[in-house]
């Protein structure tokens, strides 16, 4: 089939496919959430996605999510902050989003629980499970001492972990690195006696392979909004 022209429509494909891949896997359709990723779309492309049903948005830059979250004001809105943050624009993040998706060291943990002024930040870590050298994100064998550190710290929970593997055309290319921050995550929770529910991984190409693998959020930007310029 053609993929359809608007967003809503493309909305309403991506979360049938959602619903379907969920399925496949036995796993309810309200175990997932779909984050759209709105970065570099303009506030009217958010607003039609929630005209169609979608209330979770992801934002990659501090102050782009500080000035969508002024020009779209709704209540059914949950921001996600998924891009690295550098610890001088947490004030801007904290306690304003439903999750920090990609924490990746102790001082950063630490100033967004102390920006959350009053409310606890929910916060995700961020996994370069395969190791690329231009990534952010700490390493499997890290994660144990971060996730340790990050439990301990004030004004922050942690939820889980997240990740983005190597970009490639096939979706089962992404399979071993979903599979791997599974497993990753099941150990530390046992290891750290932490529930850790969430597990944030899968994009436009490989959304279905991740919910196959246990993603319980996928951030999906091109498949909704189209091509960034
Ligand atoms: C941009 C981005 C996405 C969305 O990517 P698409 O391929 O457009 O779906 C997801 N996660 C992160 C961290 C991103 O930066």
């Amino acid at each position: 089939m053609n993929w359809p022209e608007t967003i809503g429509e493309r909305w309403r494909e991506v979360r049938a496919r959602v619903t379907e891949a969920c399925a496949t896997a036995g796993r309810s359709p309200d175990s997932v959430t779909i984050i759209a990723v709105s970065k570099t779309h303009p506030a009217a492309a958010i607003r039609e996605a929630l005209a169609a049903g979608a209330t979770d948005f992801g934002e990659n830059y501090a102050q782009e999510l500080a000035t969508k979250m002024t020009e779209v004001v709704d209540p059914r809105i949950r921001w996600h902050f998924i891009g690295r943050l550098q610890s001088n624009k947490a004030k801007l993040v904290a306690g304003k989003v439903a999750l920090v998706h990609a924490v990746d060291s102790a001082s950063l943990g630490a100033e967004l629980g102390k920006r959350a002024a009053g409310v606890v930040q929910p916060v995700l870590i961020s996994v370069n499970i395969a190791g690329e050298a231009t990534k952010g994100g700490v390493s499997p064998a890290d994660a144990p001492a971060l996730a340790r550190s990050l439990a301990a710290t004030s004004g922050i929970r942690l939820d889980g972990l997240m990740t983005m593997p190597p970009p490639s055309e096939d979706p089962e290319a992404s399979r071993p690195a979903f599979e791997a921050l599974a497993a990753l995550r099941d150990r530390l929770a046992a290891d750290l006696g932490l529930p850790l529910p969430v597990l944030s991984m899968g994009m436009s190409g490989d959304y279905e392979v991740a919910i196959a693998a246990g993603a319980t959020h996928v951030r999906v930007g091109t498949a909704i909004f189209g091509v960034r310029e």
